[in-house]
């Protein structure tokens, strides 16, 4: 037996994702995507028939947030005329009433959520029909259900107050969610609910909860709830939670969910939950990375928790949710043997857990054993396999040591304005130009071997030419290539690198019908050659102008991968930096004089307690530093971050000392930008100055306005004006006025 928090929802081969989309096409009804959710929930209780429970409500059309915010009939004022399933799409995806609500990060993963909006005016009431349609339906096919249910105290943290008195808000949201669960008692006599409640990971978020007395709320909440007769389990995960653990100590709960493996000083807990009564959770099965566990290593583990808990109170669970990983290796074709075999996505998880299981309480039948013979044998090939470890490459990240430019910025930028004498507020974009179909298919058909090397580069170069034939005509200043060649900004450096591999089908959710396959970091990472080069020179032989060479940085590839565990993350991200290092020096000696360096997902990795943010900021920090220093100090270091915030962040973004920022802020006028005032900012930013989410094209007049309200931020000397992020999600239709009209903008403003 054993524990989850729930299952990934898409299906094995993403059937949601398809029927979802079928759906919005309007090529299919509401009932058939009923009923492909209807079998995948089916499917997805079968895959956990092991263990004591099977998770109800982890399922969800598009984001479980937003299902808690529906059920709780907490629709912003301009979707609250629409019903059903138009108005639950309408708060995920937009509607003709307005836009969509805004989607974020669910903590420190790649899943987004929908974020609902809460004011005071709204009406709250619940409603649990969906909620019992789901148990009754696990109860119909023979299964033990457990709700999976966001707690009261994340959702409202994970809100955005819209308007009122957020106290207030908290109240009435309060009575709503009591009356749901007053409906989910209904169900069954012996109703079991895992309330998720990972916002306290932060600690106790005084600054979340201003003006609610959140430590007597809590009690108060979980004992109503718990006295209502639900069999009540409260869970938090990716870190410690010792701060609530404390208060739940004390509360009527029957349950708690602590993280092991991200949440190490969860231990710290273990004497108070042992003089309590509760049950405890204990996640020390990874639920959010993929490799095999160490089961020896695992029960060790159990057993120092079972050292201080009694035994008999012990759970074995997952350290989270599922939902961030892939379904199941079977099928899994791409991966060679062996590194495939130190992999397990969720339905392997679950056979782990349950093996697991069975061994620390000594059932360990015949079967049990074959288990845990076949994952010491995996765990000892992974460990001895020449395949992680390369000696020059450790012994190389070890020894490197140009760390930093060779001068500072104020000469760097000398030499720079110098050699390429820019106009005044130049101009330029952030990489990528429309991913057509043409492109996407040339891709493809080279990638499934249709299509040769001599007609794919003839097809990558045409659409090069075109893109640098477009800028050069419109008379932007520094050109870019377009990426054509990149179908991810991730994957394409990743596929050239040694120490990764991609699989065919290994699919997580990001949001909605969204799906990424991150790549697999399994070894020691090193560039065999150049890797964007003969494109980017190519690029360069057809202009006169500058052209910017096109990098992903070490930061972001570690960001947006699954990572090894047996090496820290801060080591891998080392051995990136140099590959980027010497793809940088490549480029330059090529003659290429500005290189952007992507950093998209460097806010990403920041840690979940503020006590750990140093750490992770010092070595991301040397880790793009390390990445860029060798260039020459005439090379110009260009960098790109997707945000818009960058208050909490901005001392280490100046660290970075890259020669030129761009970054995100097109949405919200000068205002962000102010923050780079503030702090002295004295590099070079480029400050988005339209929004390319949108497929909007902006006028002449708006961008000098936007232009010239950046002006009374920072001098002149400092700007460069471009797009907030790259164009490869726009039409050609779209991106060709834009363009024109900011030069266009920037002649008048100059
Ligand atoms: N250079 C990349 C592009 O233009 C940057 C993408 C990103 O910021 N996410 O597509
Ligand atoms: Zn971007």
């Amino acid at each position: 037996m054993g524990s989850i928090l729930g299952f990934p929802r898409v299906g094995q081969n993403r059937e949601l994702k398809k029927a979802l989309e079928s759906f919005w096409g309007n090529k299919s009804t509401q009932n058939d995507l009923e009923s492909v959710a209807k079998d995948l929930r089916a499917k997805h209780w079968a895959e956990q028939k092991g263990l004591d429970y099977v998770c109800v409500n982890d399922f969800s059309l598009y984001d479980n947030v937003l299902d808690l915010a529906y059920a709780l009939n907490a629709k912003p004022e301009r979707f609250k005329n629409l019903s059903g399933l138009e108005g639950y799409f309408a708060m995920a995806r937009g509607h003709n009433n307005g836009v969509a609500c805004e989607m974020t990060k669910w903590f420190n993963t790649n899943y987004h959520y929908v974020v609902p909006e809460l004011s005071e005016s709204d009406d709250y009431k619940a409603d649990v029909s969906l909620i019992r349609a789901y148990y009754n339906e696990a109860k119909a096919l023979g299964y033990t259900p457990k709700i999976s249910l966001i707690g009261l105290f994340t959702f409202f943290g994970l809100s955005k107050v819209v308007g009122g008195n957020p106290v207030n808000i908290f109240k009435k949201l309060k009575v709503a969610y009591l009356e749901l669960i007053a409906e989910i008692v209904k169900l069954d006599s012996k109703v079991v609910v895992e309330f998720s409640e990972p916002i306290f990971v932060r600690g106790i978020c005084k600054e979340i909860f201003e003006g609610i007395d959140v430590e007597s709320e809590i009690l108060n909440v979980y004992n109503t709830i718990s006295e209502s007769g639900v069999q009540t389990i409260v869970s938090t995960f990716f870190e410690h939670s010792k701060e609530l653990t404390e208060i739940l100590v004390k509360s009527k709960i029957a349950g708690i969910g602590l993280d092991f493996l991200y949440g190490e000083r969860n231990k710290e807990s273990l004497q108070i939950i042992a003089e309590s009564d509760k049950i405890l959770y204990a996640g020390v099965i990874d639920g959010r990375n993929i490799w095999v566990a160490d089961i020896e290593s695992k029960l060790k583990l159990l057993e120092s928790i079972g050292s201080v808990v009694p035994k008999d109170r012990i759970v074995v669970s997952a350290s989270c949710s599922l939902l961030h990983l892939p379904f199941s290796k079977e099928g899994e074709n791409k991966i060679e043997g062996e590194i495939l075999s130190w992999l397990s996505f969720a339905r392997e998880k679950i056979a782990e857990i349950c093996a697991i299981d069975k061994a620390y309480r000594g059932q360990v039948d015949s079967q049990v054993e074959e288990f845990l013979e076949q994952n010491k044998a995996v765990n000892l090939s992974r460990k001895n396999s020449t395949k992680t470890y390369n000696k020059a490459i450790r012994e190389r990240v070890e020894s490197y040591n140009i760390k930093d430019r060779s001068l500072p910025f104020k000469e760097r930028i000398k030499l720079q304005k110098e050699a390429f004498n820019f106009p005044v507020l130049p101009t330029t974009t952030i990489g990528s130009f429309p991913q057509t179909s043409e492109i996407r298919a040339l891709r493809l058909g080279y990638k499934k071997g249709e299509i040769n090397k001599a007609e794919y580069e003839k097809g990558i170069q045409a659409y090069i030419k075109d893109c640098v034939e477009f800028q050069d005509s419109i008379g932007l200043d520094v050109l870019v290539h377009g990426e054509p060649e990149r179908n991810d900004m991730v994957e394409y450096f990743g596929e050239q690198l040694s120490g990764f591999v991609f699989s065919s089908n290994a699919w997580v959710q990001s949001y909605g019908s969204r799906c990424v396959k991150p790549p697999i970091i399994y070894g020691d990472v090193e560039r065999p050659k150049a890797m964007t080069v003969e494109w980017i020179t190519y690029a360069q032989s057809l202009t006169k102008k500058i052209m910017k060479g096109m990098l992903t940085g070490p930061v972001t590839i570690l960001n947006w991968s699954f990572v090894r565990d047996d090496l820290s993350r801060q080591e891998v991200c080392e051995q990136l930096a140099l590959c980027i290092a010497d793809e940088i020096d490549d480029l330059q000696k090529a003659g290429i004089k500005v290189i952007q360096v992507d950093e998209a997902a460097f806010k990403e990795g920041y840690p979940l307690r503020a006590e750990n943010i140093k750490d992770y900021e010092s070595w991301a920090l040397s880790c793009f530093k390390t990445s860029v220093a060798i260039a020459e100090p005439k090379t110009q270091i260009h960098t790109h971050m997707c945000y818009s915030e960058f208050n909490d962040i901005i001392k280490t973004i100046e660290a970075l000392d890259a020669d030129v920022i761009s970054i995100e802020t097109a949405r919200s006028g000068n205002e962000l930008l102010k923050v780079f005032k503030e702090v002295g900012y004295t590099n070079e930013v480029g400050p988005g100055v339209y929004d390319i989410h949108s497929p909007r094209i902006p006028s002449v007049e708006e961008l000098v306005a936007q232009i010239k309200a950046l002006l009374e931020v920072l001098p002149k000397e400092q700007l460069w004006i471009n797009p907030d992020c790259g164009l490869k999600t726009r039409k050609w239709e779209e991106v060709k006025p834009s363009l024109i009209n900011i030069v266009e903008a920037v002649k008048q403003v100059r």
